[in-house]
This record gives C-alpha cells, structure tokens and sequence, in this order.
C-alpha cells in the first residue's frame, strides 16, 4: 500500500497546530528545556543542517512522552557580516551569488533583486527555514520566535554587555585578531570561507645593524641569538626598504605589508635586490661582532621577514646552506667571499644529553641530507628543536643564561633583547591563506583600544571547568576537548565595525559580534513570549527589568511601572524563567564545540548563578550525501524543503539518524530512503489490517511474545536516554521481526485465530516508540489503530502491563532451538522426513545441568573442578558413567547469552519432555507434514533403534529422523 508522504504530513502538522499541542507554559509538571543552535539565514537548510535540529526534536518529542513539560523554541540569528558580504555582492552584481539563488535556492527573481538590502536576505531565508521546520514536522514553540535584530533583543544583548563589562570581563586592549583589510573588519570562523577560524603565530624579530640601517631576521628561537654565525638573504628577492615608525628597515614585501597591520607607520622608500647584501656584515645585538650576510634559496620572502639569521650548529637548515656555500657550487659568492667564508664554524650553544656539539650536523648526516632544498630538512629541524626545547641547557657561550634550561630561558632572553633595543614581533597567519567571506585574503592584525572579552581570565575558565565537569556531556568522549579548548582560549575581539547587530552600549560606533551575542539567548525564550504577545513592549525593557526577571532584584512594582506593564505580569515572566532555566539540553554540530558551545558554558557561568548553569550538551556529526561530503562545487546539496517535497518528512528523519551515532558522520542516499520508506509503509498496512480485539487467556507463545516486547521497550527506553538514536531506530523497526515472525508461525500452527488483540497490543507499543522519530506516519498509525488521541500524546511505553515471563522465555528457545537442529539435519542428509522422534535427558542430567549453570554463574568453569564438585554429589554421582557430558554441556551454556543463563536459573528445572509434546507437534506436523514421537531418554519402552537417546542432555534433546 503506497502511501501520500505529502498528504500524511500535511494532515498531522495541521492538527498538531490546530492543538497548540507544542506551546509549553510554566505550569506544575516537571519541566525540560530542549534547546538548538539558531540557525543564521543567509541560505536555506540543507539535509546536513536537518541532523542537529531532528535529534533535537526526537530528544524533545520523546521527553514529551515520558511525561515532562518540553519548551523546544526557536529564533534566528540575523547579527554578522556574512549577509552583508552578500548583500554587496548581489548589488555589485555577481553572477555566480545570483545564479545560485536561482538555480540552487529557487528564489523568484524579484526577490534576488531586493537582497541589496541586507536584512532582505535574512527575511527570506528565515521564512524559507522555518517552512522547512515546520514541514519537517519539528515540535517548536513558535510563540517565542525572535531575530537577533528586534528591538527586545538589543536590549537584553545590551543589558548582557554592560553586565559583563561590569564584571570586568570585557576589557579593552591591544591583541592580535584575524582581519578582513577589504572590510576592515575582525574575522572569525563565522566569517571565513569555508569556517576556518584565523590561527596565528607570534615571531620575535631581531634586529641586526647594518651602518644605522636595520637587518630584522623572525624567529620563534630568541635564544639562538648566540649561535649565529652569518644571516641569510634570499638573491632572488626583491626586497623592500621600508621606514618603520623612525627605524629603517629591509625587508621582503610581504613583510612590509604585515607590519603596516601590526599598529605600525610603515614608508616603502624603495626596492633593493637581495644580491646586493651579499658579502655585507651587519652588527649583532649582543655583541661586538660582525655577521656576514650570506645567500640562501631556503630563504622564502612570505615567511617572516625574508631573512633569517643562521645558527649552524643547531638549525640542518642553517647547517646545511652553509655546507652549500663553502663548496663554492653557489654562483653568487665571489672568489674573495668564497676564501672568506671557508672559516665559519657552527657555534654550539646548547648541551642536549644524547645530542653531539653540532646537533644539526649529526642529523644532517646521519639522514643522508646532501642539499637545502631536501624536504627531510623539516623533519630534521623538528626533532632537533624539540628535543632541545625540552631538554637542552644554555652553554657557556650564553652569557647570564649559561645553565639554564631552554624551556625556562626562552623568555627571558626575548626580554632582554627587547630590553636592548633590538627586538619586535611579527605575527603571522598559521593556517594561510584564510580567505573572508568577502574574498579578501585575511591578515593578523594587532587590534589596539578594541573591546575584548576576557577569556583568558583565569578565574572564569576555572568556574567554566567546574560547570563542565558537573554537565552530561554526549557523546561523553568529547568532554576532554571542551577541557583543551578552555585551556588555550585567549582575549577575543567583540566587536565588529560593519553588519547587523547591536551596538556596543558604551562604544556606539561599534557593532556585538556574532559570537559575543548568541551565547545566553536561550533564557530570552523566555521574554519572547510576552513580547510577540504584546504585553511587553521591546523597546522600553531596562538591565533593572532584566535584573528583575533573571536574578529578581528589587521590587517588580517599581520596575513595572517604568516600562508601562503590571507588577502581576513582570511577576509572571520572572517564574516562567525560574521555571524554565537551566537549560537540560543543549544540541549542536561538532564544528561549535571550539567556539559556540564553550563561550554558551564561559557566558552562563560569569552571568548566571550555578543553578543556572546548563544541565546537557549533545553534539553530533554532520552528513554525508551518499558517502561524499556535501559541499557546493560537488552539487551535491540538497535543500532540506526539496528534499521534504520529494520523500516525505519521516523517511528523512529516519534516514539521517538511522546509519549513525552522535559523533559519527551519518550517510543519506536513495537506498536507505527507500528502505526506510517500505518498512513504514509495511508497518502501516499492518496497523490497517489489526483489529483491536479482546487478549484472550494467554498461551506460552504469548507470554513469551510480551516478554520479548517489554525487553525491546526497556532495550529502548535505555537508548533514548543516553541519546543513542541509531540503537533505538534498530531496536524499533527490525530487532522485532524474526520473533514477531516465530510467533505468527507458533500461532498458526496451532490453528489460534484469537491473536488479533495481542498483536494489536505489539503493534501499539511499537508504534507509540517510533512516534518521536516518525512523528506524522507514527500520528497516521495510531489512527489506523483505533486511537482517538494522538500518538504524540500518548505516554511513552517504557513498560507494557505484563511481566516478563522467564518460563516462557525458556520454553520458546527450546523449541526454536529444536526446529532450527531439524532443519539443520534435513539440509545435510538431504532426506525427506517420514517420521521424527526427539528424546529428552533424563532427570539425573537435569540435576547435573543446574549443578554446572550454577558453576558458571559463580564464575567458576573449569571443567575439572566441575567434575570433582559433581561426583561429590549423590544426586549427580552417575556423570562418571558419561564424562563428555560436562564438557559438552559447559560448552552449551557459555554458548548462550548471559542473560538466558540468569533465567534458567531462575526457572530452575523444566519438564522438556511436556513442553516439546504439548507445543511441538503443532509445528512439526505443519512444517514437515509428519507426526512427532517425544520419549525420555529414561523411558525403558522407547523406540531407540539409533542409539540416540543417551546423547540427549538438558536443552539440547536428541534428534531422529526417518
Ligand atoms: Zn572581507
């Protein structure tokens, strides 16, 4: 039976609506705030974001069930400049922006033309992702929509930064932060191409003097300055000669052009070839000494300054340059230079235990490096400087540092070449190039009298750990990079010169950014309520109303009456918040963890007492599209509404969550679509076909078929709790069949036509479970079934009235185990049966049987000791006479699961030889067509013409076939 997806959804979302069924108010139920990151509308969703909001919504949906008071809101996120970068460019008219809004977006062509206006954009996007969230049947209170440009907003962002300036968290400084030159602005992930967050490096530079005109060489090892024997400069390189500040400088271009960046007055006065420093000397800072400078093709222009200062002894680079300039191979040293420079020797300036004098002469060698453009150099140079970093001792050579660790003196000696005048810092991008969403390649810039938030404070990274180590953290093994990403968090701009926000309350001229404002807007949920109902008015909330509501300082009439509302409604909204806050859970993708979700943690613990802190963090992976990462130029996005349009909301809910846990990446292709959508369409024939007819009296098989149900509720209920989808979407739709199928077999071979009630009941239950995850088919079901309320509404079956059966649990896997050994025999002696004949143990194996089983249970299974232990006893002496029993009945037993081990014990002894009459002649007769004889192995009038009644032990009985 094909089935409407389209209809069905339309059906149950207007009925959910009509209901009102997912607006949640304070009221005397126990509560849980379900939250997701906002999403920010400069594109529509895609399967990919359609992950993280439907766990969300199961994870609501199914605490819905359990009995808790659920508020799942939603709002948009307008702040930031990425909408802004693409305003400009539909106004400058870029036709690969505009034609991927037509083609890849479907947006109408009068729309595109109005997206000059920035927050155009935004409201077409967040009307065209809310259709999608509501189309995916998403259980969002819409009540307390908001966008992070309304008026109340602004407010509570406002109220958000004064508090936190107050505080001293927000502090003014100079750092370094990644730049966009084009638009003059910070960058972080969320405005990069791609989301790479800017990752930079910090160089001292040191200053060599070449008659008053400054060598700058970068390095990232200060403390070699005593190593250096000559600097390096690249022939090949047009250099630049630049005033910086009242200095005169040479360096490469782009290291003039970092510099003007870094709050320095940068003059080019003019080009220089870097041949025409060859064979000069410049002044060391620490010394009387002239260095020579010397050419080198390692030597690359983008990296630092484009000279270097060498130290032979303890750099291969260095090392090796200089093996290549005294062989005399390097055509621009003159005869002269040449017979000058045979006399340069490394310096050694660090002792390494297990390292030689001139370490990097030992590697050099020792790796078979024979020139400086080998790449082994990099390795080499790594393993020296670790090495050395942390275990090498300053020689003699090293003046007032002599003995001191590395690792201990690095900074010191940075100091002091400071100290001397002949020190400076270049930054430089580590993970370049990192282009802004604008396209402009990004820099670092040495952002001065800029509004950071203070995250290196120690104090409130340590109140963070503290809420993280209280949290539950999903999967749990992420908790430890939330741990790494607290530790090396540093100041962080925030605020930006251009987008959509709010501005800084003290500092007009600034804009929030896009990470500093969306870190504690879960608890506006709250008061968007009241402001899209109008009782409140956006524009008139104050910090005291918001003191009030989040902390309830002062007195409610006072505040009241300063933004025209009553005492009883600000009243309300305060409880409504007690209520609601803590955020349980909070729902991400994995990409937030290194900036969203620690600054949500970092925000709540300086802004809101501890019984506020969030409860819940659950991230999880992202989606492959048939294997392949999903990504523009591959075209293999699928919007999340076309994709709705085209199978239905349920078979892609299912499908994302189905072949995959949390931090897996989970695959959506046409087969699992499909898959999923005949085992909902089969499920949904059957709840059409089963009438709810009385439960009559019950047989074994249906004890048995109920036990089998409350375990998978029970299997279920424990993987919905720990988040675990993939698990419970198996449990649900397929570890169900092969035992619904055995029974149906059991049911039909005795003739039973009464079963129509209990598979109802089965049938009930499994669709009640799949009601979070399909929540309209699961709505349509229900229906089918006879219901009058809805699925959604109905309790969570965690238990189904009938307990656990464990006899039956013991007599159904007998008789399967049976008819699985016959049809076992058959495929191999490929006879057609004219007759069977089973013969059970007798009573002195049972004994024995249970004697082992508990053996086992205790832990104990040598099969030695059992034995002793056996003959000991009276009742079980006779396993002299058949010493193989033991070993092949322990071997039975450690075969089974633990499980069926504990309720067999439980059971204790069963009559095998009434159960196979009583239950299995039935079967027998319609499977194979012929009668069934059962005799004990004991029975002295048997029919044993084989011989192989004495095989027979407890649950494993002999088998003959004629
Ligand atoms: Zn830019």
């Amino acid at each position: 039976m094909e089935v409407d997806w389209s209809t069905v959804d339309k059906k149950w979302q207007k009925k959910w609506a009509e209901n009102n069924d997912h607006e949640t108010n304070s009221n005397d139920k126990e509560k849980k705030f379900i939250t997701v990151a906002y999403p920010y509308p400069n594109s529509p969703q895609h399967i990919g974001h359609g992950r993280t909001y439907t766990i969300a919504d199961v994870h609501s949906r199914y605490l819905r069930m359990k009995g808790y008071n659920v508020l799942f809101p939603m709002g948009f996120h307008y702040t930031g400049t990425p909408i802004l970068g693409m305003a400009k460019r539909v106004e400058a008219n870029d036709t690969e922006l505009i034609e991927g809004f037509k083609t890849l977006y479907k947006v109408p062509e009068d729309k595109i033309k109005e997206f000059a206006e920035p927050v155009k954009i935004a409201d077409y996007f967040h009307e065209e992702i809310k259709s999608g969230m509501i189309e995916m049947g998403y259980s969002i209170d819409w009540r307390r929509e908001f966008t992070t440009i309304d008026p109340a907003y602004q407010k509570f962002i406002e109220w958000q930064f004064r508090n936190l300036k107050e505080k001293n968290l927000i502090v003014q400084g100079s750092h370094p932060v990644g730049w966009c030159p084009k638009d003059q602005n910070p960058v972080s992930q969320h405005d990069t191409l791609g989301d790479v967050e800017p990752d930079f490096t910090e160089y001292i530079v040191i200053k060599f003097d070449l008659n008053g005109v400054k060598i700058p060489v970068a390095t990232l090892r200060p403390e070699t300055l005593f190593g250096v024997t000559n600097i390096w400069i690249n022939p090949q390189v047009t250099y630049q000669k630049i005033k910086v500040n009242d200095e005169i400088w040479i360096t490469s271009p782009e290291c003039a052009r970092k510099l003007g960046f870094l709050e320095k007055k940068i003059e080019v006065i003019e080009d220089v070839s870097g041949s025409d420093f060859v064979g000069q000397s410049a002044k060391a800072p620490h010394s009387s000494d002239s260095i020579v400078i010397l050419p080198a093709s390692f030597v690359k222009s983008d990296n630092g300054t484009g000279i270097v200062m060498s130290v032979p002894a303890h750099a291969p680079f260095d090392y090796q340059a200089l093996v290549d300039c005294k062989s005399g191979k390097n055509k621009s040293i003159g005869g002269n230079l040449l017979s000058n420079i045979q006399n340069i020797e490394p310096i050694s300036m660090i002792k390494t235990e297990g390292l030689g004098d001139i370490p990097a002469k030992d590697i050099v060698e020792k790796m078979g490096i024979s020139h400086q453009d080998d790449p082994k150099l990099e390795d080499a140079t790594k393993e020296i400087y670790s090495k050395e970093f942390y275990e090498g001792i300053l020689a003699n050579n090293t003046k007032q540092f002599a003995g001191k660790k590395i690792s201990e003196a690095k900074d010191e000696i940075k100091e002091w070449i400071t100290e001397i005048g002949s020190a400076d810092i270049l930054l430089e991008l580590t993970n370049s190039p990192v282009k802004c969403r604008c396209g402009a390649e990004c820099v670092v810039k040495l952002l001065s009298n800029q509004w950071f938030l203070d995250y290196s404070n120690k104090d409130w990274k340590k109140k963070a750990h503290t809420c993280f180590d209280k949290m539950n953290i999903l999967p749990n093994e992420i908790s430890s990079e939330f741990d790494k990403v607290l530790d090396w968090l540093r100041e962080r701009a925030c605020a930006r010169q251009h987008g959509l926000g709010t501005k800084v309350p003290w500092d007009k001229e600034w804009l929030v950014e896009s990470l500093a404002d969306s870190v504690i807007y879960m608890a506006f949920y709250i008061i968007s309520k009241y402001v899209n109902k109008k009782e409140i008015n956006g524009n008139d909330l104050t910090d005291e109303f918001f003191d009030y509501i989040f902390y309830g300082k002062k007195d409610s009439g006072e505040i009241a009456n300063k933004i025209n509302t009553t005492k009883e409604k600000l009243e309300e909204i305060r409880n409504e918040f007690s209520y609601f806050y803590p955020v349980d859970s909070r729902h991400s993708g994995r990409d937030l963890v290194p900036n969203h979700l620690t600054f949500f943690v970092l925000n709540h613990v300086a802004l809101f007492p501890e019984e506020n802190w969030p409860q819940e963090i659950v991230v999880n992976g992202s989606v492959l599209m048939a294997g392949k990462k999903m990504s523009k130029s591959m075209g293999n996005i699928i919007p999340l509404r076309e994709a709705v349009r085209k199978y239905g909301a349920d078979p892609i809910r299912l499908t994302i969550l189905i072949s995959a846990e949390l931090l897996q990446d989970a695959d959506f292709n046409v087969e699992a679509i499909n898959g999923i959508k005949n085992k909902l369409e089969s499920m949904h024939e059957s709840c059409a076909k089963i009438k709810s007819e009385e439960i009559p009296e019950l047989e074994p098989e249906d004890k048995w078929i109920f036990s089998v149900l409350q375990n998978l509720a029970s299997n279920v209920s424990q993987s919905m709790d720990k988040i675990r989808f993939r698990e419970a979407l198996h449990h649900i739709l397929y570890d169900f069949d092969s035992e619904l199928q055995w029974y149906l077999k059991r049911a039909k071979s005795k003739q039973r036509t009464n079963i129509s009630g209990i598979l109802h009941k089965i049938l009930s239950s499994r669709v009640l479970m799949l009601s979070p995850f399909a929540p309209h088919m699961a709505e349509e079901m229900w229906e089918k079934l006879g219901n009058s309320e809805l699925a959604s509404k109905s309790e969570w079956p965690s238990s189904v009235g009938i307990e656990i059966d464990s006899k039956s649990i013991q007599t159904e896997t007998l008789l399967k185990s049976i008819i699985d050994d016959i049809n076992n025999i058959l495929k191999v002696t490929k006879i057609s049966p004219k007759k069977i004949i089973i013969y059970t143990a007798e009573q002195w194996k049972s004994k024995a049987y249970n004697s082992i089983l508990k053996n086992v249970l205790d832990g104990q299974t040598n099969v030695g000791t059992i034995i002793k232990s056996l003959i000991a006893d009276k009742e079980t002496e006779s396993i002299k006479k058949d010493p193989d029993f033991v070993k092949k009945t322990l071997n039975d037993i450690l075969s089974e699961p633990a499980e069926l081990r504990k309720g067999r014990m439980n059971v204790g002894q069963v009559d095998e030889r009434e159960i196979i009459s009583s239950e299995l002649s039935s079967l027998v007769k319609s499977d194979y067509n012929v009668e069934l004889d059962v005799f004990s192995e004991s029975d002295s009038k048997k029919y044993d013409p084989k011989n192989k009644a004495k095989t027979a032990r407890p649950f494993k009985p002999a088998i003959l076939i004629e």
